[in-house]
C-alpha cells in the first residue's frame, strides 16, 4: 500500500554516518549504500579505515566518500555538512554513531573522562541534528538515527559518563522527534548491547558476561546493528518515530538466564 505521507518521488540527498571508519559506522555506511543513496564516511583520525568503507561502498557498485570531521569541533562538522551537500546535496539521513568510552569509577571521575564523552556521544548529536534538520525540513523529508546503548537504562560500574550521555540522547531523540514529526522527518535512537567492535575489545569481563548473560549468548556483529539501521532510515518507517530500538540479545529483557549445560 503506498505511503501518502511520503513526498513523491523521494527528494535526492545522501546519507551520513559519523564514526564511519571501522565497527558498527563501518557497517552502517556499507548497509545504507546498498539502498542508493551516496553515503558519506564521516571519520575523526582513522583514515585507512574511512578509506577502506569507501572502497568497500564503491566495489559493490554505491557512491560514497570519506571526511575527516572531529564531531566535537563546530567548526569540523559546518565543513562535513558543505562537503556533503556540495557532492550529493542535501543529508537526508543522519546517523550519529561516533562514540567513545573513558570508563572510571565516579569516585576518581575527573573532567577528563566527563566531559569527551559527553561532548562526543551528547553534544555532537545535538549540533550535526540542528545542521541536518534545515535540509530535511526542505525536502519534506528526513531520516536521524542516534546510536544510544543499553546503558543509557541499565548500567555497570565505571560507566557513569558514558551512561550519562547515552541516556539524555534518548531524551533528546525524543524531544525533537516531537518537534519535527510534522515535517516528514523521523527521529529515533537505537539501543545496542554488546557488539564485537573495537570499543569493547579491551574489556576482558564482557566476553565471559556474551556467553552467561545475554539470552542468545553472544555478541552482536555490526551487520546485525546496521541492519536495523537500515530499517529505521527507511522510507517505510515513516510512523517509527522518538522512540529507542534495544537490540541486545535479549539481555535487557530477562531477569536472569539460566545456565543449562546444552540447549
Ligand atoms: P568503535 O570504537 O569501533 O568506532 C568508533 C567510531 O567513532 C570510529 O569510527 C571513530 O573514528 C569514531 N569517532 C570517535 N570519536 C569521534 C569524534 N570525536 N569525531 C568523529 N568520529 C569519532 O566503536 P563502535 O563501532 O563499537 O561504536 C559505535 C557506536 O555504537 C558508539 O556510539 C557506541 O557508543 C555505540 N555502542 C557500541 C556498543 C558496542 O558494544 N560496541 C554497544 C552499545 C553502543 P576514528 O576511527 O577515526 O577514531
Amino acid at each position: 500500500m503506498p505511503n501518502d505521507a511520503l513526498p513523491r518521488p523521494l527528494p535526492d540527498g545522501c546519507a551520513l554516518v559519523t564514526g564511519a571508519s571501522r565497527g558498527i559506522g563501518a557497517a552502517v555506511a556499507r548497509d545504507l549504500a546498498g539502498t542508493h543513496r551516496p553515503v558519506v564516511v564521516g571519520y575523526r583520525q582513522d583514515e585507512t579505515g574511512a578509506k577502506q568503507t569507501v572502497a568497500a561502498i564503491q566495489e559493490s557498485g554505491g557512491t560514497a566518500f570519506a571526511f575527516r570531521a572531529d564531531v566535537t569541533d563546530p567548526a569540523a562538522v559546518e565543513e562535513l555538512f558543505t562537503a556533503a551537500e556540495e557532492a550529493y546535496g542535501p543529508v537526508l539521513v543522519l546517523v550519529n554513531n561516533a562514540g567513545i568510552r573513558s570508563d572510571q569509577v565516579f569516585a576518581a571521575m575527573d573532567d577528563s573522562d566527563w566531559h569527551p564523552v559527553l561532548d562526543t556521544n551528547l553534544s555532537a548529536v545535538y549540533r550535526t541534528m540542528r545542521r541536518a534538520l534545515s535540509g530535511m525540513s526542505r525536502a519534506r523529508f528526513g531520516r536521524i538515527v542516534n546510536m544510544g546503548s543499553v546503558l543509557g537504562r541499565q548500567s555497570l560500574p565505571g560507566v557513569a559518563n558514558y551512561a550519562a550521555a547515552k541516556a539524555g540522547l534518548e531524551g533528546l531523540t525524543r524531544s525533537v522527534a516531537v518537534e519535527v514529526a510534522r515535517r516528514g522527518i523521523t527521529v529515533n535512537a537505537l539501543a545496542p548491547g554488546l557488539v564485537e567492535t573495537d570499543l569493547v575489545r579491551d574489556v576482558a569481563f564482557l566476553e565471559r558476561a556474551a556467553r552467561t548473560a545475554i539470552p542468545v549468548r553472544r555478541a552482536a556483529q555490526p551487520a546485525e546493528i546496521a541492519a536495523c539501521v537500515r530499517f529505521l532510515t527507511s522510507p517505510e518507517a515513516g510512523y517509527v518515530t522518538g522512540t529507542t530500538l534495544t537490540v541486545d540479545g535479549g539481555l535487557s529483557a530477562a531477569a536472569f538466564v539460566p545456565q543449562v549445560p546444552r540447549d
